[in-house]
């Protein structure tokens, strides 16, 4: 793969001022002319690229280093681009669009014979997952692009996604064309993933969108998570059965009594290890021996928590540790997106 000069571009996404709007409509053209562009929004920041352009959708994997089979994501401006993408849908699927979007929920559509879409983008599926993002800065470059964007995270793919763009920039400079830098994303966990084609909606992978929120639209009951159902049963993500999220030093989550782990940090430090501590604000007095303790933000606000939890797993592999022990979270809420990063990220051997 050739050497790209990735170029930085700084925009204030509250502050529409126009040399900004110039700098949105430059991007978005380098998209319409098939370079690959990392760009802020609410989730984490997404490596776009013309969805209609097998080179760009190429470039994307290359430079991700992303398995074939794991199909992307197509992001559109608006409702209308709907039309011109090949695709159907459901009762169901109006419904959560009219609730959800803009915003963090992906929708599994039916391709017909006439998507102009790249086969790349949907790893050779016959449906696409498709998303309108909320952040300012990602529509913008989205209408002045044109056409539907391929956008999966912009990071390496199996480590933890990118927040800033200085994250993306650390993964990505020289395989990539440009970052917008945006500043940090709101979420800070990917979009929640829905099959809603058939009669149960069916959630491939929690996000920033909960089951509370989606089973107020559709009704109580009527909404489950494909990872807790039989295989035979339930539609997947072909990405969830990859190891993903996780940073080079072995993570472990603290299942269990806290005794169990104090006394396995006291076993590793007797064997010159050294251990870092991720948890909540509340439980740091309890954790005084560790080497190290990286804040999760307060047990009150799991939000937070979850917009900090990439750039903490990031900011591990720059300490000198040798493994670390993370807090966990009740799966209820964003809690659920929360605790199904945390369990890819961790160690499997545990
Ligand atoms: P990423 O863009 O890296 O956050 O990942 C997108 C997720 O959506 C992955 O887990 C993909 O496997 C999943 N996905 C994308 N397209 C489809 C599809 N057509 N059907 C089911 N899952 C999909
Ligand atoms: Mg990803």
């Amino acid at each position: 793969m050739s050497y790209k000069q990735t170029v930085i571009r700084n925009v204030d996404k509250i502050n529409k001022a126009l040399p900004e709007e110039s700098v949105l409509k430059e991007i978005g053209l380098w998209i319409t002319q098939g370079r690959t562009v990392a760009l802020p929004t609410e989730t984490v920041y997404g490596l776009g690229a013309s969805a209609v352009c097998t080179e760009a959708v190429r470039a994307i994997f290359e430079a991700k280093n992303r398995p074939p089979d794991n199909p992307l994501i197509a992001h559109i401006a608006e409702r209308a681009q709907l039309d011109t993408l090949g695709v159907t849908w459901t009762k169901n699927m109006e419904q959560l669009m009219d609730a959800f979007w803009p915003g963090p929920l992906t929708l599994i559509f039916p391709l017909t014979e006439e998507t102009p879409l790249s086969p790349l983008v949907t790893a050779g599926l016959s449906t696409v997952a498709v998303r309108i993002p909320e952040h300012e800065v990602a529509r913008e470059v989205l209408k002045y692009a044109g056409v539907p964007v391929a956008a999966p995270s912009a990071n390496r793919s199996g480590s933890p996604s990118p927040t800033t763009a200085e994250h993306v920039y650390n993964d990505l400079h020289g395989k990539i064309d440009a970052v917008i830098d945006g500043g940090p994303c709101g979420y800070g966990v990917e979009s929640t993933v829905v099959d809603c084609t058939a009669e149960i909606c069916w959630i491939l992978r929690p996000g920033g969108v909960t089951k509370e929120q989606i089973e107020q639209v559709l009704g109580p009951g009527t909404v489950r998570y494909s990872q807790s159902a039989p295989a035979e049963e339930a539609p997947a993500a072909p990405g969830m059965k990859y190891r993903h999220y996780s940073p080079a030093t072995s993570l472990y989550l603290m299942k269990g009594p806290e005794e169990i782990w104090q006394r396995k940090l006291q076993d590793l430090q007797q064997d010159g290890k050294k251990v870092a501590v991720l948890a909540v604000e509340e439980n740091k007095t309890a954790w005084t021996q560790a080497d190290a303790f990286l804040s999760l933000g307060s047990r009150r606000a799991p939000e937070e928590t979850a917009a900090k939890l990439y750039a903490v797993l990031r900011e591990l592999d720059t300490m000198e540790v040798d493994a670390a022990f993370c807090e966990v979270f009740s799966k209820e809420g964003i809690g659920t997106a929360l605790m199904n990063r945390l369990e890819k990220a961790a160690s499997s051997e545990q």
